[in-house]
């Protein structure tokens, strides 16, 4: 089939990536100009593992091709896909300006035979008032990749969902996928709409429900992990999103929660297991800044590195990472902030020092703040940073070490190591 994917970010590049993949012909457009000559010279504007060569390979097949050219892309086109951000407006509304202006573009060349889908992220109702508007079946089909491992996941997700109104509707886009193996899930389109917010609020809960208990064996000198490892081994429950830290970031938890607590205040339906998710993430940046006060005394003018910027590892993104907060809380109280990470792209706090590795930035620090889990971080070679670190203060905001070795460590270096929901280790005073 000839596919049209509108808006090339995480999302939308990949699933072009993976449709040509598939063996569709498939053209990428998006409104940003850079981002087009960028791709149609060869390069990749986002760092996503396995993408640039999925590209590259689909491109020389000539089943990938980029332009800003809406209408010629989507005159010509069997399917459509909408994949333009739909970022947190204030209040939590999502703000749509992006799919308007995608609809309004669709509106005058979108063939009568062609497949509308909408895979933006939208509130519940959205994809109905695009079907009134152009008077067609529009299929809503919401997008569960990971940033991270987008490209893995595009290929074997574990469901796909097809929010539409008819049987045609449905049968063009298992076609579309075909290839892939996963159940398929049809609903209506606001159930599809609802399908994707209620998952990822589900998610947010499970990580917020394991830090709130962290903080409860803080104070009672038990293990989150021990307890995590105890409850996750219950299928019921299961392993994931229960590792403690410094909260969810990103582009989708924390407006997807804000978002569904605009839809349930707009038709007066209280969501209080969300709001208390929310609320549990919105203090875990502070959480980890009082353990450095804890740790030093006061922050003023002393040097605090941050190790990790993007909001998880395996990507280039800090859209909503603990990071910003940290940063933005240690500035307050008089920190100089010095960061590294291995990918984040531009950083939104200038007087942040991003710093090109770990060494430097840990140079003559008072305390090192562990952010994200990148693997670089959990091999350091800590007998030899140490010794350049003004006090040896470790605040691990990802538990990447086993207190065993931590406690070994201190042994030889007096150290003091704080994590979130294990017991400190204090062997400097
Ligand atoms: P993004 O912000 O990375 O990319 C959006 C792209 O759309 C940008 O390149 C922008 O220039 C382009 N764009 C904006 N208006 C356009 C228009 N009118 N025509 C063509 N291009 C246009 O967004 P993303 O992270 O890829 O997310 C896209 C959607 O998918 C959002 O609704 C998001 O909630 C959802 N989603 C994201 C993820 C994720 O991990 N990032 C996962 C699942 C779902």
């Amino acid at each position: 089939m000839i596919v049209t994917v509108l808006g090339l970010g995480y999302v939308g590049l990949t699933t072009a990536a993976g449709l040509a993949e598939l063996g569709h012909y498939v053209v990428g457009v998006d409104i940003d100009n850079d981002k087009i000559e960028m791709l149609n010279r060869g390069d990749v504007p986002i760092w996503e593992p396995e993408l640039a060569p999925l590209i590259a390979k689909n491109r020389q097949a000539q089943r990938l091709a980029f332009t800003t050219d809406v209408q010629k892309a989507a005159s010509q086109s069997d399917v459509i896909l909408v994949a333009v951000g739909t970022p947190a407006g204030p209040d939590g509304k999502p703000d749509l300006t992006q799919l308007e202006r995608a609809v309004s573009d669709l509106t005058s060349c979108l063939p009568s035979d062609a497949l509308l889908i909408i895979k933006s992220t939208v509130p519940v109702g959205t994809t109905d008032q695009i079907a009134t508007r152009l008077r067609r079946d529009v299929v809503h089909n919401p997008e569960f990749l990971r940033q991270g491992s987008a490209v893995h996941d595009f290929f074997h997700p574990d469901r796909i969902v097809i929010g539409c109104g008819s049987e045609w509707a449905a049968e063009r886009i298992r076609r579309l996928y075909q290839g892939i193996t996963a159940p398929m899930i049809v609903s209506d389109r606001r159930s599809a709409e609802m399908i994707k917010y209620t998952a990822n609020a589900f998610l947010a809960m499970k990580i917020s429900y394991i830090n709130m208990i962290a903080d409860l064996c803080e104070s009672l000198d038990a293990n989150v992990e021990d307890v995590a490892r105890g409850i996750g081994a219950d299928h019921r429950i299961g392993h994931a999103f229960l590792q403690a830290g410094a909260g969810y970031g990103g582009s989708c938890f924390p407006k997807d929660t804000h978002a569904l607590l605009y839809l349930g205040a707009q038709t007066g339906c209280s969501l209080p297991l969300v709001e208390s998710a929310d609320r549990i993430n919105q203090l875990r940046p502070q959480r980890l800044v009082t353990k450095a006060e804890h740790a030093l005394g006061t922050l003023r003018g002393k040097h605090i590195s941050l190790l990790g910027l993007t909001y998880k590892p395996q990507t280039d993104d800090v859209r909503s990472a603990p990071s910003i907060a940290v940063s933005r809380l240690l500035l307050e109280q008089g920190a100089n902030v010095h960061a590294y990470d291995p990918r984040a792209r531009r950083f939104p706090i200038e007087q942040v020092e991003i710093c090109p590795d770990v060494e430097t930035a840990v140079h003559d620090a008072d305390a090192v703040m562990i952010l994200t889990e990148w693997d670089e971080f959990r091999h350091l070679d800590w007998r030899r940073l140490l010794p350049i670190l003004r006090c040896p203060v470790i605040i691990d905001g990802r538990n990447l070490y086993r207190l065993e070795e931590m406690r070994k460590l201190g042994v030889a270096y007096p150290l003091r190591y704080l994590s979130v929901g294990r017991p400190e280790v204090n062997t400097w005073r």
